[in-house]
């Protein structure tokens, strides 16, 4: 049977990379972060049921690291395919992590020792990490990395580990696996709010993103859970969350709905409204699109819990360090209203991976204009490219949810087995 390399190792490319071991076939997940696990490690928690994201991720986390035919290549980037459906010869390169991954029992010792700190893009900015860290607490692998660009060399780590595992010098290397086919399930980035400049991201300390606001409600994040205000570390008794932020928004050339921003607001304001009964919480949008199994009713339920859902979206925010006001149109009532949030929350879409355009050269595939990859057939054969054998799947075809994800994944995961089993 042939081999299945996995270019993602986010939630899509774990499901994928489980149900192909599962069926017997040798699996090689490329994973260009050094950790697996993608965005999803970086949720609080899970619509609609609200259950806690690493709770459902972390044991298929560990599952695939422990399975005897998946083998995981973290800090690794496709450079290239050649070759056809049964015999592609897919060349990788890992860069240098500054560790030996075979030594490195990621004890922390240096991590606690390293005196630089630097922000953490794990917690979207918010936070800091070391210049010798692990990507989070739960990562896979479990062993640390050394940031180079940022380390001073003062040697104190290389002092304390007594396993010798980290490396003054590294390279980086290369190598070719042969497969089958191949699933692109390289997953997404989120839109860079920066570019809303009337919202007044990065000017405006108490105007975040979603994503930021994911990681201070994280009980592991760098607020232990708590919602601060930025500027003055208070608990903001009012907040906004502003949807459709760099989704379907023409002028910016982003038209599509990315799908997600509707329901991860409502989890986040429910939650908020969970953990601090007395603070206001308002979504500003302009339309409400909860298409999902039990989505309609997670709306209805984020009402009842008092969350104020304003038909409406802001020209700008007003703000300077001390306040923000927001003027706006309810256009449900074709009123005025002026609002005084002391926290702004920036429900941001979702863009193609950074890399999507590169890997679909060197895998010989299209991309739309949005940037997503280009599916065979949008309504029957989504899963599949013009190029037989590699297939695609999760939020590198479109934006999506967790279970449609996991559902391509699955999907494709079954497509690479018959291919791989032709090929006996
Ligand atoms: Fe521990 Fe050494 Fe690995 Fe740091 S590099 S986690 S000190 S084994
Ligand atoms: Fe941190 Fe670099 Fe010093 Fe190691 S050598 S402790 S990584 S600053």
């Amino acid at each position: 049977m042939g081999d299945v390399v996995i270019i993602g190792g986010g939630v899509t490319g774990i499901q994928a990379a489980l149900d192909l071991a599962g069926h017997g076939i040798r699996v090689h997940i490329i994973e260009r972060e050094p950790s697996i696990g993608g965005h999803m490690a970086q949720l609080d928690k899970t619509f609609p049921t609200n259950d806690c994201s690493m709770c459902i991720l972390s044991p298929k986390m560990l599952d695939v690291s422990r399975h005897p035919l998946i083998t995981i290549y973290t800090c690794t980037e496709v450079i290239g395919i050649e070759g056809e459906r049964g015999h592609f010869l897919v060349k990788v390169r890992k860069n240098p992590r500054y560790i030996d991954d075979e030594l490195c029992n990621g004890c922390g010792d240096c991590i606690r020792i390293c005196p630089v700190e630097v922000y953490n893009r794990f917690d979207a900015g918010i936070g800091i990490r070391k210049a010798i860290y692990k990507p989070h607490p739960l990562a896979i692998p479990d062993i640390v990395i050394r940031d180079a660009e940022h380390c001073i060399e003062c040697g104190l780590c290389y002092d304390i580990c007594g396993r010798d595992a980290i490396r003054k010098e590294d390279t980086s290397s290369e190598s070719v696996i042969e497969a089958a086919s191949i699933i692109i399930a390289s997953g997404y980035d989120v839109f860079d709010a920066a570019q809303k400049e009337q919202f007044g991201y990065l000017r405006c300390p108490d105007v975040i993103t979603s994503l930021e606001f994911e990681r201070m409600m994280n009980a592991s994040g760098p607020t232990g859970g708590a919602i601060r205000r930025l500027s003055d570390g208070k608990t903001p008794r009012h907040v906004v969350f502003i949807q459709c932020v760099g989704s379907r928004d023409v002028p910016l050339g982003r038209p599509y709905c990315s799908g997600v921003c509707c329901m991860y607001a409502m989890k986040n304001a429910m939650l908020l409204r969970e953990k601090y009964p007395d603070t206001e919480v308002t979504i500003l949008y302009m339309d409400i699109r909860a298409y999902g199994k039990g989505y309609e009713e997670y709306f209805e339920r984020a009402k009842r819990m008092g969350v104020r859902f304003l038909r409406g979206m802001p020209a700008e925010i007003i703000a300077n360090r001390q306040d923000m006001e927001i003027r706006i149109e309810n256009t449900e009532t074709g009123r005025m209203e002026d609002l005084r949030p002391e926290l702004v929350v920036l429900s941001v879409g979702l863009s193609p991976a950074q890399d999507s355009a590169a890997v679909a050269v060197r895998c010989g595939i299209p991309v739309e204009k949005t940037g997503f990859f280009t599916s065979l057939d949008e309504k029957i054969n989504c899963i599949a490219t013009i190029k037989p054998g590699i297939y695609i799947a999760g939020a590198a075809v479109s934006p999506k949810d967790i279970p449609d994800s996991v559902a391509q994944g699955q999907a494709a995961a079954m497509r690479a087995f018959l291919d791989a089993v032709m090929d006996c």
